[in-house]
């Protein structure tokens, strides 16, 4: 996953389910949400693809189109 960092910008690397910056060095959770609802994006995973479906009415959502919100851990 190529996902900037909140702070910086820069890209992070992927550490387990987390993010991390190298640059703060700081982890971050990712949550997908939708961005038509606001909504958390369930995750469902299969042959080794990953989608992401809101059940909110919204259905499956592009990757292009998730609005990622970072944590840090
Ligand atoms: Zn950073
Ligand atoms: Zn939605």
């Amino acid at each position: 996953m190529e996902s900037p960092c909140p702070v910086c910008a820069r890209p992070m690397a992927a550490d387990g389910e987390a993010l991390r910056c190298e640059h703060c060095r700081r982890r971050y959770q990712p949550q997908a949400l939708c961005p038509d609802c606001g909504q958390p994006l369930a995750v469902l995973k299969a042959c080794g693809a990953v989608d992401y479906f809101c059940f909110h009415g919204d259905g499956l959502v592009s990757r292009k189109r998730i609005d990622w919100r970072y944590s840090a851990l």
